[in-house]
């Protein structure tokens, strides 16, 4: 798959109430709530500059097998499951994908979608950065897409002991290894307005 001759993403992880919602959000990410500002900034320039923005949300049923790893979470046809308060959302433009667990590959239509609007290069922003960031991030890389991570529009989980920094292992060692670029904000920005 040759980048100069595909269409381009943006992918928006897990940008839901239940994640980002400092308050009410029942799996909040700390600094998730300050995302959604950086994010609009790509989701409005992609709109301007026909990247697909793709929406890809966690939406599970009540008594998802998920849950029995973490509180419940972004179920269907709850407030929780809904897009952050304040997140750019255009309903002609945007492609939603309802996944189940944490690569947006799985059990869905994602590829289908891609192969659709004949992508090549995705930009991904969202939460969490080595969790479902990792997971579709990787599934998409180990499909031969080409994948940005955007370091300014991630965030991770704290590690509580202090230890580990999960997104700088993230960066650093995973997204190396796997073939997943890293860019900054302004880069991301200017080369969706490249076209
Ligand atoms: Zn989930």
């Amino acid at each position: 798959m040759n980048e100069d001759y595909g269409n381009k993403a943006l992918f928006v992880v897990d940008m839901v109430k239940d994640f980002v919602d400092p308050v009410n959000g029942t799996l909040a990410v700390p600094g998730a709530d300050a995302l959604v500002e950086p994010v609009n900034q790509l989701i409005e320039t992609a709109y301007e500059n026909d990247v697909t923005v793709f929406y890809i949300c966690d939406s599970h049923e009540p008594d998802d097998k998920e849950f029995e790893n973490w509180p419940a979470h972004a179920v269907k046809g709850t407030r929780g499951a809904e897009l952050a308060d304040g997140l750019l959302y255009d309903a002609e433009k945007a492609v939603v994908v309802e996944k189940t667990r944490y690569s947006g590959f799985f059990r869905t239509d994602l590829e289908e979608k891609l192969e659709e609007y004949g992508i090549s290069k995705i930009y991904e922003v969202g939460v969490v950065t080595n969790i479902c960031d990792l997971m579709t991030a990787a599934d998409a890389a180990q499909r031969d897409y080409k994948v940005s991570v955007v370091k300014d529009c991630v965030a991770a989980l704290p590690d509580e002991t202090g230890q580990y920094d999960d997104n700088d292992y993230f960066f650093n060692r995973q997204a190396p290894l796997l073939g997943i670029g890293a860019v900054e904000l302004a880069e991301a920005l200017d080369a969706m307005k490249k076209g």
